[in-house]
């Protein structure tokens, strides 16, 4: 019989990488707001997993391993959550070693750029939100410019200066789809299409990123998350089983003044669905 979770909350970030809550103070949150199987999944960084993993124990939550990795399809960056994986395994580190080296010398072009839009000083701004240069990303470009008072919070910077085309947007190549799929799922995780509405990909390379990311050996998608609206989870449903694929469900919380979606908040899966987790009865960490 497989154990059932009403409430699976499967994607948030930590200081680790983008959020502002310690793993320990959102395992707390987590356990209060009724989640029963959790994971933190900080961008392209596995260092949290220890702490998280003891937190979760304490708070008595079930857990799996996370993180979610950015990659590179069809001239997009799209994120792929890995759960439920080893997190010592030695080519997971090394590939995703490889991703953050990319960081900080497009976090010096990202400053440049905004320099010449007029705002000097983003480069030290931003390092001071990320603590190291290895993670530091737009999101904390867009924390210096609030506090710098240039704009009034993070997605006015975003929809302002950080978007692709605005001025401080700077490409980076990411991890190609398939490495970030076999680096997963080589450590015995399962990895999954994290919030597909977000991507600004056309109907057919929408349609070609499910396609090669199967081919891959990717088994999941998000339906419910806090980046898709209530109309897009019947959308992404309809994919999981077009496609085949066990569905997820996580808030990508990062913090309590900037998200809206906050931790174990989400409606249930659609009915009909495999949920993610009955994939990973085994990588499953027991409370
Ligand atoms: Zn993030
Ligand atoms: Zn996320």
């Amino acid at each position: 019989m497989h154990k059932t979770y009403l409430n699976a909350d499967l994607h948030c970030h930590s200081v680790i990488s983008d959020g502002t809550l310690t793993p320990e103070q959102l395992a707390r949150r987590a356990a209060d707001r009724g989640v029963q199987l959790w994971s933190l999944t900080d961008h392209d960084e596995i260092s949290g997993q220890d702490r998280a993993m003891a937190a979760a124990r304490e708070c008595g939550l079930d857990y799996l391993t996370g993180t979610e990795i950015s990659a590179s399809f069809a001239g997009n960056t799209i994120h792929i959550v890995g759960l439920g994986f080893d997190h010592r395994n030695p080519a997971l580190l090394e590939g995703l070693h490889s991703i953050r080296h990319g960081r900080a010398p497009r976090a010096r072009q990202m400053a440049e750029a905004l320099e010449q839009a007029g705002i000097p000083g983003s480069y030290e701004g931003a390092l001071r939100h990320a603590g190291n240069p290895e993670l530091i990303s737009r999101t904390h470009f867009a924390r210096f410019l609030v506090e710098a008072g240039h704009c009034s919070d993070t997605y006015e910077v975003f929809r302002r200066y950080l978007a692709e085309g605005l001025p401080g947007y700077v490409p980076h190549s990411w991890a190609r789809l398939g490495d970030a799929v076999r680096w997963i799922t080589g450590a015995g995780g399962v990895a999954v299409i994290a919030h597909p509405a977000r991507y600004e990909l056309s109907a057919n390379e929408e349609y070609a990123l499910f396609y090669e990311f199967k081919t891959h050996g990717g088994q999941g998608v998000e339906v419910v998350t806090g980046s898709h609206r209530p109309s897009e989870y019947a959308t992404y449903a309809d994919m999981a089983r077009e496609f085949g694929l066990a569905a997820s469900r996580g808030s990508d919380f990062h913090s309590p003044e900037e998200s809206h979606t906050d931790l174990g908040s989400l409606p249930a899966l659609p009915s009909q669905l495999t949920p993610v987790w009955e994939l990973l009865e085994k990588r499953v960490i027991r409370a």
